[in-house]
């Protein structure tokens, strides 16, 4: 096995600076393409999800005042609230599973803190220049061009994280009121404070904090290395082949006892977390893949074979199958019980209570009458009508109106009164109400007591 003969020496090629900020080298390649796909992707999920209508209203809204969030047809209340766990224990299973097979892709891909990380690399660079002229500007004395290249690239950073801080806001604001609202400043001053807060964590998390957020903030980071094994496929460096490192030309034939590493230092100066993925596997490293497209060019440059850093297992002949079938059977049963809460799911809840007061009452007709309170909560965006049937004692009926009508959203309280025109043989009786929305045969059946008093009739 060849080992490198250069120790620390590449450190001196850091694209971090003494005061520890990290310049990026943009770089173009296979992975850096699918991390654009990726990312406008979600960005363009995330900026147009708020502005979709469904049936007249936004079509996903998060209601803090009314303790309730639409997603199209559904209203969730806080009693739903399970399948907001089991989608959370699905995702991160779904994230364990991945990350078992492929290492933090999460992390390089599809995090917001890399997408918006890179998203204002973009811009320093379009503004500031190369990475090393970047870091030369940084050293450089205040003069009038530095002044304005900081000042218009930190008002695009402010912009942005604006625009991301406002898009954020209309999950839980109205988007028709939101914007315009907003920029004539007659939105609440706590909707202006929200605004304000989440522009300045978009700005420092993103401009200021970046990779420091990957590399000491981050609890993910902290325990998927514990996924890890030899099985999973990380971002490495294929030192037997590349080692002895050394600089060459292009045209020049490779010297005798030199790898494949030419020692061009791009994979350092395009890693977002400043690492040199040649001295081994390290937990900041993000997966992101910039490496690979960084060394790959430079192999096409010199006519080597592509791959020196490539995303590989540590040992291609492991098939870890127990491992397989517990990650995909926890992520298939998580999904199963979303499916079934989905098909158990009804846009109405109710809620019978007995009326304390009495346990029972004669009427005036001379029949036995019992009183509950039945609290129907419309889950749906439009006005319901419910009818209520008693079965359970052959007798019995219902006396009040046995229709209701329920608003979107409301949770509606009504008196039922049921009354039973012969004598029972027991005290208490099992009754059973059948609540459906009119014209649907999706009935909610709900059981309780009926009582006639012992003796008294
Ligand atoms: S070492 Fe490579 S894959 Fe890892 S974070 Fe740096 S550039 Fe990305
Ligand atoms: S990009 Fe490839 S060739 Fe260049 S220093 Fe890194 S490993 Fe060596």
């Amino acid at each position: 096995m060849k080992t490198s003969n250069r120790s620390n020496e590449n450190l001196i090629f850091k694209t971090a600076d003494i005061d520890g900020k990290i310049y990026i080298r943009e770089q173009k390649g296979y992975f850096q393409r699918i991390r654009r796909v990726l990312s406008y992707f979600l960005i363009i999920l995330f900026v147009t999800v708020p502005f979709i209508k469904y049936k007249g209203a936004q079509a996903v809204y998060f209601d803090i005042a009314l303790q309730k969030i639409n997603v199209f047809s559904f209203t969730l209340f806080p009693h739903d609230l399970v399948i907001f766990s089991l989608v959370f224990i699905f995702f991160a299973f779904l994230l364990f599973y991945i990350t078992k097979i492929y290492g933090r892709v999460w992390c390089g891909f599809t995090c917001p803190q890399t997408i918006w990380m890179l998203i204002f690399n973009w811009v320093e660079r379009r503004i500031e220049g190369a990475h090393n002229h970047s870091k030369a500007l940084d050293k450089q004395p205040l003069t009038f061009e530095k002044f304005v290249k900081k000042t218009v690239k930190h008002a695009i950073w402010l912009g942005i994280s604006l625009i991301t801080a406002l898009v954020f806001i209309s999950y839980f604001v109205p988007v028709d009121q939101l914007y315009l609202s907003f920029f004539t400043l007659k939105a609440s001053s706590l909707v202006i404070y929200w605004v304000l807060f989440f522009t300045l964590c978009t700005y420092v998390n993103a401009g200021w904090i970046r990779e420091k957020m990957c590399l000491h903030m981050c609890p993910y980071a902290r325990f998927q290395s514990a996924m890890f094994d030899n099985g999973t496929k990380l971002v490495s460096y294929d030192q037997f082949r590349g080692e002895n490192r050394g600089k060459r030309k292009i045209s020049q034939e490779k010297k005798e006892g030199l790898g494949d590493c030419v020692d061009c230092n791009l994979c350092v100066q395009v890693c977002p977390v400043g690492i040199d993925i040649r001295n081994g596997l390290q937990y900041e490293c993000i997966s992101c893949g910039l490496c690979v497209d960084a060394c790959d060019m430079t192999m096409e440059k010199f006519n080597y074979q592509k791959g020196l850093i490539s995303f590989k297992k540590s040992n291609n002949t492991i098939v870890s199958w127990k491992k397989h079938i517990a990650y995909g059977t926890c992520v298939s049963l998580s999904l199963l019980a979303m499916l079934i809460w989905g098909l158990n799911w009804q846009n109405f809840n109710v809620n019978i209570i007995r009326d304390r007061q009495a346990l029972y009452n004669i009427n005036q007709t001379g029949n036995i009458e019992n009183t509950y309170l039945f609290k129907i909560r419309n889950k749906s965006n439009q006005v319901k009508y419910y009818h209520i049937q008693v079965e359970g004692l052959d007798n019995a009926n219902i006396v009040s109106h046995a229709k209701i009508k329920v608003l979107p959203g409301e949770l509606n309280v009504s008196a039922i009164n049921v009354e039973v025109d012969k004598p029972l043989a027991k005290k208490r009786s099992d009754i059973y109400f059948y609540i459906a929305e009119v014209g649907d045969d999706n009935y909610m059946a709900k059981k309780t007591s009926f009582y006639s008093g012992e003796g008294s009739w």
